[in-house]
């Protein structure tokens, strides 16, 4: 069976926190797929669209990365796709404690999952797409916080 990644997240939008987290993961995994959730509760900043393309963007040429976006639960996702790995990013202690129930649930509703964790790099610790989307929509410049060659000018 190939050791196929599954990274999900609304990427609301990528950063370079989360690019960080997808190149460390290249190379224990035969392929990274980036899972784009639609969540139904949580109405998203840039479209569905743009973010995809941002990431298109981000890993051109990487033919072990594959986009993919996806609505439901995760774990229903992985099963279509013969995933067996859920890659997360860890930041902090709160972190931590919600992924560690999150991942716990899915092992219950499909046990042949494993979730693995990949601890932040120290310079990424305080980046998250929430900061990123207050930054732009007060006008400041968020270029240091997103991969390089991508425009989120609004
Ligand atoms: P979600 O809404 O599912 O948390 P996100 O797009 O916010 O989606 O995050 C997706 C994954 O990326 C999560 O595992 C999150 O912990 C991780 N992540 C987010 N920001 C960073 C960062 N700065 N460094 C490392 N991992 C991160």
């Amino acid at each position: 069976m190939e050791n196929i990644a599954v990274f999900p997240g609304s990427f609301d939008p990528i950063t370079r926190g989360h690019e960080s987290i997808i190149r460390r993961a290249l190379p224990l995994f035969s392929k990274v797929i980036i899972g784009i959730g639609e969540n139904r509760d949580k109405k998203s900043f840039f479209s569905l669209e743009q973010r995809r393309n941002w990431i298109q963007t981000i890993f051109a040429g990487e033919r072990r990365i594959e986009i993919l976006t996806y609505s439901g639960l995760t774990v229903t996702f992985c099963r279509s796709h013969n995933v067996r790995f859920i890659l997360r990013g860890l930041r902090t202690a709160a972190d931590f404690e919600f992924e560690r129930s999150v991942g716990q649930i899915n092992k219950l509703l499909l046990p042949e999952i494993e979730t693995i964790f990949l601890l932040c790099a120290p310079e990424y610790a305080s980046l998250s797409s929430s900061i990123v989307r207050d930054i732009l929509h007060h006008g400041g410049d968020v270029k240091q916080f997103i991969p390089e060659g991508i425009d989120l000018s609004l």
